[in-house]
């Protein structure tokens, strides 16, 4: 059996990957380059099967608990008035803030972390692979999971350059702290000119507000390293927009430190598993921002790779095959981005016009309903059969629909 797996990366993909392969028996290594785990980000959705895996986590509660609190969407004009407003509850489902979760999952793998790693190379051979963290000699493990994001070192080494796989998608966006002063509270407000799009997301629940920006571009050949690269292009990028609060938000964008600038892109692999390297998340099929689905595809993701893994007794080559064939359809789903794009970053004032005249319709609610039917129509999650260690790893029974409907009444009740 192989048993001995490193995972290089320390996100959301990476740690819940972790935590179900150590809870399925398996011996686990993270390695994460960064020196802690990295809490930045606004909130991500934890909806659809990846509500389930959470709860087979025994994580809903605490996920609950930690809820950004949003309600809305709205939209205003240079003034700050508002011209349209959508709820963005969804029953079952919640939003929480993408360090929360992190830090949730950080604290329940049960793995060896390693802080400050970087994996400068991989020689595969028939029986594992040798991994090259700077210092000889290399170490070797069974198998290696890279799960470091889109901008994967681990696809690059074991399957080739981030050109061959990664789809730029017109747009660029960043992601910064900000005054919460400068939104309304539990609501993400924004403002667009044409092919741009400045916002504040304040949660009910947090002191700190997360401004975000989005803007259409042609390549701009990014280096997702330079930061000071990062900072012209934004400026450069919102220097004419003027309207609502576009220039305190920038202006505070820019002093962050930790400001998170790139493409708005996806990757597009044939196959997600090249020998004993198998990739999972963000690396994988980085469906983008725009998707909302990065943490639910990140989660359920973590969830089937463990699960074939230990299914198929350590057999990578099954359990990769049946890992992807379970998966390639939800992401194929969430990577449909375009609908997302246009609603946040209408094209021209004409295009806004129209999208503020939609918004105010009741249609919103009923197309997410349909939305949530066709969710519910994707197959089942699977069972995965306790491991060696002899635990429960999932429930065998799916949750039922009154279940899910109390769940929902709950998650209601409780906002
Ligand atoms: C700081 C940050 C903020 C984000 N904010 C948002 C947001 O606001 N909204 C949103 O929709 N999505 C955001 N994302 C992306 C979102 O987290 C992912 O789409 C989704 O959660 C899937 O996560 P992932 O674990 O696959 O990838 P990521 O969340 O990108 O995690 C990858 C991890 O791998 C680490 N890593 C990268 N390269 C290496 C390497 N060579 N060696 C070791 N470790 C490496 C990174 O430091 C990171 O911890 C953010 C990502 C990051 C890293």
């Amino acid at each position: 059996m192989n048993k001995h797996i490193l995972i290089v990366g320390a996100g959301i993909a990476g740690l819940a990957t972790a935590h179900w392969l150590t809870r399925h028996g398996f011996d686990v290594t993270v390695a994460e380059h960064a020196q802690a785990p990295r809490r930045g980000g606004n909130g991500v959705d934890v909806r659809g099967q990846a509500i389930e895996v959470v709860e087979r986590m025994g994580l809903l509660d605490p996920v609950r608990l930690a809820a950004a609190d949003v309600r809305a969407m709205q939209f205003v004009n240079a003034a700050g008035r508002t011209t349209a407003r959508i709820p963005i509850t969804e029953p079952g489902a919640t939003e929480i803030m993408r360090g929360d979760l992190v830090a949730l999952l950080h604290d329940r793998t049960g793995a060896e972390h390693r802080f400050g790693e970087r994996v400068r190379g991989l020689v595969q051979d028939a029986d594992g692979v040798t991994v090259d963290f700077g210092q000889a000699p290399g170490e070797r493990f069974d198998l290696v999971v890279g799960a470091d994001g889109m901008h994967s070192s681990v696809r690059r080494l074991a399957f080739g350059p981030e050109r061959r796989f990664v789809r730029f998608k017109g747009h660029y966006f960043a992601f910064a702290d900000a005054d919460a002063a400068l939104g309304s509270d539990r609501a993400v407000t924004m403002y667009n000119s044409p092919g741009k799009m400045a916002g504040l997301y304040r949660s009910g629940n947090h002191a700190q507000a997360k401004a975000y920006f989005i803007f259409r571009s042609e390549p701009l050949g990014l280096d997702h390293r330079d930061t000071g690269q990062h900072r012209r292009l934004l400026r450069e990028a919102f220097a004419d927009a003027t309207g609502w609060r576009v220039p305190q938000l920038l202006e505070t964008a820019l002093a962050d430190p930790d400001l998170y600038f790139d493409a708005l892109a996806q990757v597009q692999m044939d196959s997600w598993s090249n020998g004993r390297v198998v990739l999972v998340g963000d690396a994988a099929w980085c469906a983008s921002p725009a998707s909302g689905a990065g943490a639910e595809l990140a989660l359920v993701g973590a969830y089937r790779l463990a699960g074939e893994l230990a299914e198929s007794g350590g057999d990578h080559r099954a359990a990769f095959g049946r890992f992807e064939a379970g998966l390639r359809g939800l992401v194929r789903r969430k990577q449909q981005i375009g609908p997302n794009v246009r609603l946040m970053v209408p094209e021209t004032n004409g295009g806004r016009r129209f999208r503020n005249a939609l918004a105010r319709l009741p249609i919103l609610g009923p197309l997410g309903a349909v939305e949530r039917l066709l969710q519910g129509a994707t197959p089942p999650l699977p069972a995965y059969a306790p491991a060696s260690l002899g635990m429960p790893c999932g429930e065998s029974e799916p949750p039922s629909v009154a279940q899910r409907f109390r769940d929902g009444l709950m998650a209601a009740s409780a906002r």
